[in-house]
């Protein structure tokens, strides 16, 4: 009777085992169909966000056209379009958007686009010295309506985007202008501080740089 018993339920154990591993060959592999299924997802996202990409930057093509053609306004609505579209915003559209704000008569906010895009590039980018030219008759515009005190619509400023800086991600440090250095004038002579926001090489990451502007920026030293 013992014996019986004991045949059986090693019987049992093997069926156990028998069912187990079975189970656990199916959870494999539905591990990995469902593996090899958010890959192609993933695929698939990375594709349409590359075709959005390229379907964005033919806008801006389109819009720069249009500028460079006199129809301001057709190029502004595409470029507004384009600003609340892209995740962050490409250094050359600073520069259109500036100088198509110029055009429009926007002059602040040609001021401010322009700026960015001086900012970003230094005195090397492609559209620099246009960007410097642009930005000091818009200065200079910006004035003369300021003592007319003229009624103006709402201006669309940079600082409520993101700012896409380029492949190298870093921008030179707006608030120290890359010496990592600031100078106080004072009365008793100049002070000089370290830049509490920037690297040595007076650099800003991209995140930095976008959250200075902001003011957003937490200081890295204690600058009192
Ligand atoms: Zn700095």
């Amino acid at each position: 009777m013992t014996t019986l018993f004991c045949l059986r339920e090693e019987k049992f154990t093997k069926r156990i085992g028998c069912v187990m591993i079975l189970l656990c060959c199916m959870l494999g592999s539905i591990h990995s169909l469902y593996a090899q299924d958010k890959e192609k997802a993933d695929e698939y996202v990375r594709q349409q966000e590359q075709a959005k990409k390229a379907a964005l930057m033919r806008e801006l093509d389109s819009g720069v056209y249009y500028m460079d053609n006199g129809d301001y306004k057709r190029a502004d609505k595409i470029f507004r379009h384009v600003l609340n579209t892209v995740k962050s915003v490409p250094s050359d559209l600073t520069y259109y958007f500036g100088k198509n704000s110029f055009y429009m008569q926007q002059y602040k906010q040609s001021i401010d686009w322009l700026n960015k895009y001086i900012q970003l590039k230094g005195t090397n980018g492609q559209y620099s010295q246009d960007a410097i030219l642009w930005k000091q008759r818009a200065e200079a515009e910006f004035l003369k309506e300021k003592s007319t005190q003229a009624e103006k619509v709402q201006e669309v400023l940079s600082m409520d985007y993101n700012i896409d800086c380029g492949p190298t991600g870093k921008v030179v440090c707006p608030a120290c202008k890359g010496d990592h250095v600031i100078i106080h004038r004072g009365a008793f002579g100049n002070e000089y501080k370290t830049c509490p926001y920037c690297n040595e090489q007076g650099i800003l990451t991209c995140e930095e740089y976008n959250l200075l502007i902001r003011g957003k920026l937490q200081p890295k030293t204690a600058n009192r």
